[in-house]
């Protein structure tokens, strides 16, 4: 280890030195691998609070499914539970017992429900369903009836995203049930299809028809809104909102600036810095030509990281070496990047140092633009590769 520790240059021990006010890394050593993965759970906390400030009265959950997008699942629900918030969301039974371990008061909800002979698992960790079916629902009533099971489930109404949930038609005679102490209905919920576009007619649909189930299910706490759902409004907000994207710094007003703090940081290393004349081309395809003799900074970190997509061409993408923003060129390949770094002085640019290519300024939103996909894909796409270092000003288990 001693040896290894020596071979770091100084700029890789101050990066991992800084991430040491952290409390926790995990993946391989920074040593090993090519990029060092921060994730800022106080930033976490601190949108988690904004959003349940701007919703109040109504509750705040968080929805931590595909491993906290990709911020680490355990270690974001534990800052989380810490926070104050008391209600999860995942999509599979698997992450809810991740949560639980890590939220032991907690209400957890699945929202993809289970699997044939899956109902059990529910009592074994004390978590909800989302009940998205009637065969789903017919399975789940058999065995809470046979257990005893009363802990209760979430019906999810489909209100225009024809993906998950209950008829609308259904909803007259499920809510017979109400009538039935212990009826196990513990929240009705429906999901919006195109919150992230205000002006879609959709969204105001969608809300009617909710409001609609609400007036059928009386006394039933009520859910419709993602991130983006809850700057639709205080009709959107209901008793309890579901947030996801916008906790990991994802800008839920798409065309207004970013209401969020950044969580995720992305550095990845100098393998080395390359002098490339003029009219020479660099990568898969020779797609991108210097224009004048230039320097080229090949940085570990590539698609395979979830970093850009293969076939980008990036236009506008660029990573910030030594402080300065430099262009991404070529095509991205599965391990590294090349970035023209021919306006850093030479001595800034060493084998070994560290490109930002996200953090300081790069947003997840900026990277989803430049190789067109979304916040989301960029955040659940950014692997296991690398180091990770979740920072957190408070001690994390
Ligand atoms: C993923 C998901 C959310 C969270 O959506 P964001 O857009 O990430 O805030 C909320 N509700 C349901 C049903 C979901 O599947």
């Amino acid at each position: 280890m001693a040896v290894h520790e020596r071979k770091l240059t100084s700029r890789e021990v101050e990066t991992a030195l800084a991430a040491e006010g952290a409390s926790v890394s995990a993946g391989p050593p920074l040593i090993e691998t090519g990029g060092i993965l921060t994730v800022d759970l106080d930033a976490i906390v601190a949108n988690w609070r904004n959003l349940a400030e701007r919703v109040s009265p109504a509750d705040c959950a968080a929805v931590v499914k595909a491993d906290a997008y990709g911020c680490g699942l355990r270690q974001v629900a534990a800052a989380l539970a810490k926070g104050g918030c008391e209600t999860f969301f995942v999509a599979h039974i698997h992450e809810a017992r991740i949560v639980r371990a890590s939220a032991p008061d907690a209400v957890i909800y699945v929202l993809n429900g289970f699997p044939p002979g899956g109902a059990s698992y529910f009592a074994t960790s004390r978590l909800r369903p989302v009940i998205g079916s009637l065969a789903e629902l017919v399975e789940w009533d058999a065995f809470c009836s046979v257990h005893g099971w009363t802990e209760g489930a979430a019906f999810h109404f489909d209100t225009g995203m024809s993906r998950l949930g209950l008829a609308i038609d259904e909803a007259p005679a499920l809510s017979a049930r109400l009538k039935t102490p212990g009826h196990g209905i513990a929240l009705i919920m429906s999901h919006f299809a195109c919150a992230d576009t205000p002006e879609h007619p959709l969204n105001a649909r969608q809300i009617q028809l909710f409001r609609e189930l609400r007036m059928m299910f009386r006394g039933v706490a009520a859910s419709l809104a993602n991130s983006p759902g809850i700057f639709l409004g205080t009709a959107a907000h209901c008793d309890l909102v579901r947030p996801g994207v916008a906790l990991y710094g994802v800008n839920p007003t798409p065309g207004s600036p970013n209401p969020m703090q950044p969580v995720v940081s992305l550095k990845g290393r100098l393998v080395q810095v390359r002098k490339v004349a003029r009219g020479a081309s660099v990568g898969y395809g020779a797609t991108w030509t210097a224009p004048k003799d230039s320097r080229i900074a090949i940085v570990a970190v590539g698609y395979g990281d979830g970093h850009l997509c293969a076939t980008a061409q990036p236009s506008g993408a660029h990573a910030i070496v030594a402080g300065t923003r430099c262009p991404i060129v070529g095509r991205v390949s599965m391990d590294l990047i090349a970035v023209d770094v021919t306006a850093v002085p030479e001595k800034s640019t060493r084998r070994g140092d560290f490109a930002t290519l996200l953090g300081d300024g790069i947003g997840v939103d900026d990277l989803a633009a430049w190789s067109g996909m979304i916040g989301y894909e960029v955040l659940t796409g950014l692997g296991t590769r690398h180091h990770r270092v979740w920072t957190s000003s408070s001690q994390q288990s």
